[in-house]
């Protein structure tokens, strides 16, 4: 039997699941790999006899579970966020097989660093927004006529790899600062935004993918905390410079 200990950094999260059957099936799916650590954002039902029916042995993740109210609670601390996806988006986003997605994991967790992987809806799968805060999108490689599996399944599917890829060895890299988390980044948009309306590049009444790009830009660069704070004081030095060019801005008095 492959290596199953050891995943204590990774968390299967699961968005607005409307049957507490496939909460409790992905939980003993989880179970079955060694992975515990179930977060559950705005479940339809749960606590469940369903959901417990359906998990058998694995009442021990159901009872652990993490209830959130948000995504963004769910994947605060998560220095790797990767977003499950059954069929191409709008934007493209990195796309990675369920191989890539163990071994970026796994180094992750090696590394002491959390890794959320997210899950959708049964009907809707992820929203757009949603997959925006992820540094990568998985497909699990299906049938071109229906790529859309049972969400348990797709939790299956994505946990067997880290089984299967955790006896390999990892990467050596080092770095000298530790990545950034999602709230890290959310923040670093919110005032990269803010800074972009200030400065007049930015119109939010004609937003086009303007804060989708970037995100996709950042996400790919994927910056350590040092870098955040650098370009979040990098922002600041613009408000403060843009805020007295304004002051000093001479009036303009040709306008009726
Ligand atoms: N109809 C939805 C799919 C929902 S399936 C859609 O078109 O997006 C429910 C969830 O299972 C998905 O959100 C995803 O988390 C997972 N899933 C299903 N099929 C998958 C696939 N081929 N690759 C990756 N994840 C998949």
């Amino acid at each position: 039997m492959a290596e199953v200990m050891g995943f204590q950094k990774i968390r299967i999260v699961l968005v607005e699941t409307s049957h507490g059957g496939n909460i409790g099936a992905a939980a003993r799916a989880m179970k079955n790999m060694g992975v515990s650590r179930l977060y559950l954002v705005n479940p339809a039902e749960f606590p469940s006899a369903q959901a417990t029916f359906r998990a058998v042995s694995a009442g021990d993740v159901l009872e652990g579970a993490v209830v959130c109210s948000s995504l963004a609670e769910a994947i605060a601390d998560c220095s790797l966020v990767i977003g499950t996806s059954a069929r191409e988006r709008k934007i493209p986003w990195p796309l990675i097989d369920p191989v890539t997605c163990a071994e970026k994991t796994l180094e992750m967790n090696h590394q002491g660093a959390e890794t959320a992987i997210v899950f959708g809806r049964e009907d809707r799968g992820l929203k757009n927004e949603e997959l925006q805060n992820c540094h990568y999108h998985v497909n699990i490689p299906t049938s071109g006529d229906y790529s859309s599996l049972n969400l348990a399944m797709a939790v299956q599917v994505i946990c067997y790899e880290l089984v299967n890829q955790s006896g390999l060895p990892l990467p050596q890299e080092s770095w000298d600062q530790p990545p950034a988390s999602a709230e890290d980044l959310n923040h670093f948009f919110e005032h990269l935004e803010r800074t972009l309306v200030q400065v007049g590049f930015h119109d939010p009444d004609n937003p086009r993918q303007l804060m989708s790009r970037l995100r996709r830009l950042f996400y790919r660069i994927n910056p350590d905390q040092m870098e955040m704070n650098i370009l979040r004081g990098f922002l600041t030095a613009i408000n403060h410079a843009s805020s007295q060019d304004t002051a000093a801005l001479p009036v303009d008095n040709t306008k009726e």
